[in-house]
Formats: C-alpha cells, sequence, structure tokens
C-alpha cells in the first residue's frame, strides 16, 4: 500500500525506531508515546483493521501476541504489567489505517479505559 505510513516503516522507506523485528511483524516505539513503554506492533502484510482479519491471519495473529510478550520482556514491562490493545475504528479511536497492536506500560493504568 503506497500510502499506508506503517508500509512505509515495513519497507524502510520511513525509519522508525525499531524494538523487535521477524519475518512477519515489525515493532517500533509510538512517536506519541502515552505511557512510559508504548510500542506498536505491526504486521508486514498491510491489513486495514480489526475487521479485516480472517482465518488466513491465525498465524500471524499470533506472532503479534507473541511480538507483544518480547517487547515487554525487552523493555522491561513484562512482569510489572502491561496492556496491549488493538483500535478498530472511530469510536476506538482508530487513527492509522494498518491494523497494530499497542503493548503499553511502566505506569499503573485505569480500567475501564476511556
Ligand atoms: P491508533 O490511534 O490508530 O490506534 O494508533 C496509531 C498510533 O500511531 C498512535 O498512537 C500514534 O501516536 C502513532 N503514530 C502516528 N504516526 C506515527 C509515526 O509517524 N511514527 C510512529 N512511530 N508512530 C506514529
Ligand atoms: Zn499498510
Amino acid at each position: 500500500m503506497q500510502d499506508c505510513l506503517f508500509c512505509k516503516m515495513v519497507s524502510g522507506h520511513i525509519k522508525p525506531d525499531i524494538v523487535y523485528e521477524n519475518s512477519q511483524v515489525l515493532a517500533f516505539h509510538d512517536i506519541n508515546p502515552q505511557a512510559p513503554v508504548h510500542v506498536l506492533i505491526v504486521p508486514k502484510q498491510h491489513i486495514t483493521t480489526l475487521n479485516d482479519l480472517d482465518g488466513s491471519h491465525t498465524a500471524l495473529v499470533g506472532e503479534m501476541l507473541l511480538a507483544a510478550q518480547e517487547v515487554a520482556q525487552q523493555t522491561g514491562i513484562a512482569d510489572s504489567g502491561y496492556r496491549a490493545v488493538v483500535n478498530c475504528n472511530a469510536d476506538a479511536g482508530q487513527s492509522v489505517w494498518h491494523i497494530h497492536l499497542h503493548v503499553l506500560g511502566g505506569r499503573r493504568m485505569g480500567w475501564p479505559p476511556g
């Protein structure tokens, strides 16, 4: 997807601050962090929203969650705790139209989220 910000990061045209990468996912620091640790995990394949996932993505979604675990360990928040969140569409506040898993930690978080 030529006009997709996160596809440009996957292709290397824009260089994010990378935390973790494997053949299927890329993880990088959010530019506007909402917690001391705020990392985004994106699939290298363009998928627009959570609604666009289907059975062909089952393993990829697993890779995204395993990447969250890896990022939490690398950034030192695995034991203190963290949140892994996907925002889907307008009510959730999705603003980048390439699916991504937010990994947030390093502070106490409230529930329910705002
Ligand atoms: P959403 O609101 O779609 O769930 O999350 C999009 C996230 O992407 C936001 O947390 C926002 O700060 C982050 N973001 C937007 N533009 C950039 C960018 O150019 N670089 C990085 N690293 N993060 C970005
Ligand atoms: Zn994309």
